[in-house]
């Protein structure tokens, strides 16, 4: 905070005048200035409890306090420098002094805290997003319903090409009609990736519906098409296929869509494609979420773009995204009064959020280069600690890595996951472990499930040893430094302990 008058005191001051500061400033702390404003020391509430305790009056004058050289800093300092100094000598409070000797900052833990907190992955505003809300503030259009909704789902459209879009509230509200617009019923099965957030199969339970798990493969992390083939051909012997796949594209990357897309057009089965996490993918020249018969987005908080919270639907069958937003809209029948012939729901898009996402979309390529740069300075800066492997970037097409995320080792490594990310947590960096399989979530206990090649599952080895990094298209480069510099001190701890060891 800056250095205001009820801050400071001078030696001739009286013990009262010191108590009637700090009752004003509110911080139980207080500069000293000399004439020349420089500061001789920090005074606390406790130094004034303990003169008063020593028998001094409340007009004595402050010149009476023992001497103490205070612990400050100038500038530039580093957040992270200063926090541990605060740590080391049990403070919250540092002031910053110019070259002179005179304080011109006061700096709190919790400012410092704030600071250096590097977050898995936030929202990153464009200069395009408040134009498009002030539009519709002005034209008051701040319903469910309005002009940048439509230019939001055109836009969508065009960017992915398909034919039509469909904006939705959520993410998960885009699956549920999807799942409704491909032939759900209560009762039916669908099939759905297992490495994967639960928002992918909560609407099949939405439905009544029934799912089997689909283990990943190791060279996109994405569902294993020869663990798809084989449940297919096992659902086909008990007469129980599928009414939809759910072919999840995790943190960037598109699934192999060929073997999947085959594998399900021989049972007659429909793809719907949950590309929340990975717009400005591609598959084989094709954007992500094209490929299926329906593919969604998601607009949350912390996807690459973000209106707050959205979804959007997009298919090249105008006529499914139409009764999309028939169901999204309460599925009111064209009647002159209100009629209603089947379940609908409240799941369109608003457009003031509309106009954020519009504002999103015209920097969406600069957000790919930005996430994909924080992946690279990840594997570049990380490349000689034994033990870290990342997701690897499958030959068939553009992976954004919305996510940077690894594996760690643990025959290599001397710590595990969990550790790791406490570890990076008490730098005030967020990591996350990676989606814990939905075959091993109590919601799903007792669902089928299928792994890669009949083997081992491997979505249980990717859950236990991998790990989400921050990796925010708004991440400076500085930020990123420090991240790397805390990843690598945890990862090769031990040789840093056992070189302290033989110093001693
Ligand atoms: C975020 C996400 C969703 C859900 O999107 P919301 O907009 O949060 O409802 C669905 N699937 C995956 C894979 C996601 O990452």
């Amino acid at each position: 905070m800056e250095i205001t008058d009820i801050l400071t005191i001078r030696p001739q001051d009286t013990v009262f005048h010191a108590l009637r500061q700090l009752d004003h400033n509110g911080q139980g702390i207080l500069l000293m200035l000399d004439a020349d404003s420089r500061l001789i020391q920090t005074v606390t509430d406790g130094d004034i409890r303990r003169m008063l305790l020593a028998g001094h009056s409340t007009d004595s004058t402050l010149s009476n306090l023992p001497v103490a050289s205070p612990l400050t800093v100038s500038r530039p300092y580093r957040a992270d420098k200063v926090l541990a100094l605060m740590n080391k000598f049990l403070i919250n409070q540092v002031p910053v002094l110019d070259e002179q000797g005179r304080p011109v900052e006061l700096l709190h833990r919790q400012e410092l805290d704030s600071q250096i907190q590097i977050l898995l992955s936030t929202p990153h505003l464009s200069s395009f997003e408040k134009e498009f809300v002030d539009e519709a503030f002005r034209t008051n259009w701040v319903a469910p319903i309005g002009p940048n909704v439509d230019a939001f789902e055109q836009e969508i459209a065009n960017y992915v090409g398909a034919k039509g879009a469909a904006a939705v509230s959520s993410g998960t509200a885009a699956i549920h009609l999807s799942l409704i617009l491909a032939g759900v019923q209560p009762g039916d099965v669908v099939f759905c990736s297992t490495l994967t957030f639960v928002a992918s199969a909560n609407p099949i339970l939405y439905l009544g519906a029934k799912p089997v798990f689909i283990d990943s493969e190791p060279d996109s992390w994405n569902m294993s098409p020869s663990a798809l083939r084989t449940a297919l051909a096992a659902a086909a012997r008990k007469n129980a296929l599928p009414r939809a796949v759910v072919v999840v594209n995790l943190y960037g990357q598109s699934a192999d869509y060929d073997p999947i897309c085959a594998a399900c057009a021989e049972y007659g089965v429909a793809v719907v494609e949950d590309a929340a996490e990975s717009l400005g993918a591609t598959y084989k020249g094709k954007a992500s979420g094209t490929i299926g018969k329906l593919g969604i987005f998601s607009f949350n908080g912390n996807k690459i773009i973000t209106t707050s919270g959205g979804g959007m639907i997009v298919a090249d069958d105008l006529e499914l995204l139409q009764r999309a937003r028939f169901l999204a809209t309460q599925a009111r029948d064209p009647a002159p009064y209100y009629q209603h012939s089947v379940i609908g729901f409240n799941y369109r898009m608003s457009n003031v959020l509309a106009g954020i996402g519009r504002g999103q979309l015209r920097v969406i390529e600069e957000r790919v280069a930005s996430r994909q740069a924080v992946f690279r300075r990840y594997v570049e800066q990380l490349r000689d600690v034994p033990g870290l492997t990342w997701m690897p970037d499958a030959p068939f097409g553009r992976n954004t890595h919305w996510l940077s995320t690894g594996l760690i080792d643990p025959s290599v490594c001397h710590l595990g996951t969990a550790e790791l990310i406490t570890q990076l947590a008490a730098q005030k960096i967020e990591a996350r472990r990676i989606w814990k399989p939905l075959h091993l979530q109590p919601l799903f206990a007792g669902c089928d499930y299928y792994t890669h090649d009949g083997g081992e599952s491997v979505s249980d080895r990717l859950f236990n040893t991998g790990i989400c990094l921050p990796s925010g298209s708004n991440m400076s480069p500085e930020q990123q430094d420090r991240a790397i510099e805390v990843l690598r001190n945890a990862l090769l701890a031990p040789s840093a302990r056992a070189s302290v060891g033989t110093r001693t």
